[in-house]
């Protein structure tokens, strides 16, 4: 089955609404510039939650074929829970993506994987795709046990998920010692990881959903190194960080470099 890459821009804590709005316009005017074609190459944005309805708006309102997510959503569905955000609400707003589990939340927010299963459970349940980031530390990578450390980290977080809801799961490999950091991991890092987590999605789901399952990588992506890691036959994207906040540059690499 043919994998349609994505190229998902994590804004993280970054862009105000308004700097939002013309973010999302200088990208569109980019792409359609080069003629994207959205059928060969997904592009979503991702940015904070309160850039939302701006992105909504201008993506609507101009019929662009950016599709947009949030980082990260609430395990409640309503009520007593300050400073949270539901996914009822981020359906509300058209969000197709939702990241969830990113190291960032693993580690400043101290998210287990039983949250992170538990976060793309609801975000499956409401109809919108989960981006499960997984990726390991720089001592577990230079203890050699990155692919054991990822492949637990991918069962746990898919505890549960039946089928034909795995079957839509996005997955992101980011090694936390190349994210932010300029050091990317080599492609032959990348696909190490990546092909090992297809296999193990082959083990838990059947061939088929490990086939269809686009798994990203992430981690100091950029224009100069996207098609090196897209070479990768196991590569089905990127989640980027920093490299997506420049129009021009996160263009190129939606044109894979
Ligand atoms: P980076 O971030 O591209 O800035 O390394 C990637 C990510 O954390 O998703």
């Amino acid at each position: 089955m043919a994998r349609i890459p994505l190229m998902a821009g994590n804004w993280k804590m970054n862009l105000d609404h308004l700097e939002a709005i013309k973010l999302v316009n200088e990208l569109n005017l980019d792409l359609e510039d080069h003629r994207h074609d959205f059928s060969a190459v997904e592009v979503a944005v991702i940015p904070p939650f309160t850039d939302i309805r701006s992105v909504q708006t201008t993506i609507d309102g101009d019929d662009m074929k950016i599709k947009y997510g949030a980082q990260d959503v609430s395990t409640h569905d309503n009520g007593a829970y300050t400073g949270e955000v539901s996914t009822a609400m981020l359906t509300k707003l058209g969000c197709s993506y939702v990241v969830v589990g990113h190291s960032e939340r693993r580690e400043y927010h101290q998210e287990t994987d039983a949250v992170v299963n538990e976060k793309a459970r609801k975000v499956l349940t409401a109809g919108m795709t989960p981006i499960i980031c997984c990726g390991e530390n720089l001592e577990v990578r230079k203890a050699g046990k990155h692919v054991e450390h990822v492949l637990a980290q991918i069962e746990a977080d898919f505890d549960g998920i039946p089928t034909p809801d795995a079957a839509k799961c996005v997955v992101a490999y980011e090694p936390i010692w190349a994210i932010g950091t300029g050091e990317t991991a080599t492609p032959e890092n990348a696909e190490e990881v990546c092909g090992a987590i297809r296999e193990k999605i082959a083990a838990l789901y059947g061939p088929e959903v490990a086939e269809g399952m686009r798994i990203l990588y992430g981690g100091s992506v950029k224009s100069s190194n996207v098609a090196e890691l897209m070479a990768e036959p196991n590569v089905d994207g990127g989640l980027v960080g920093g490299a997506s906040l420049k129009a021009e540059e996160f263009g190129k690499i939606c044109r894979l470099g």
